[in-house]
């Protein structure tokens, strides 16, 4: 996963931005469940995650998106 420092970056096509991702997480959640049997979840901590593959949205390149260092790590990241 890309941190403050890094980024996504699709070799391919030159696409920082759109990917999808596919990622195993494994996490502990606190549901709240209404009376009716609504449930919703109102915390949630990731305790394990491996991305598992990552797809250019722009190309559909796998195996093209790679993480590269930002440029500027002072850059506000957009998503
Ligand atoms: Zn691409």
């Amino acid at each position: 996963m890309p941190t403050e420092h890094t980024r996504w970056r699709c070799g391919q096509c030159g696409n920082l931005t759109r990917f999808d991702v596919t990622r195993t997480v494994r996490s502990r959640e606190y549901v709240h469940v209404d009376l009716a049997g609504e449930g919703s979840v109102q915390e949630r901590e990731v305790l394990a995650e491996t991305v598992e593959r990552v797809v250019c949205r722009w190309c559909q390149g796998t195996d093209t998106v790679v993480v590269v260092p930002r440029p500027d790590a002072e850059e506000a990241p957009s998503q």
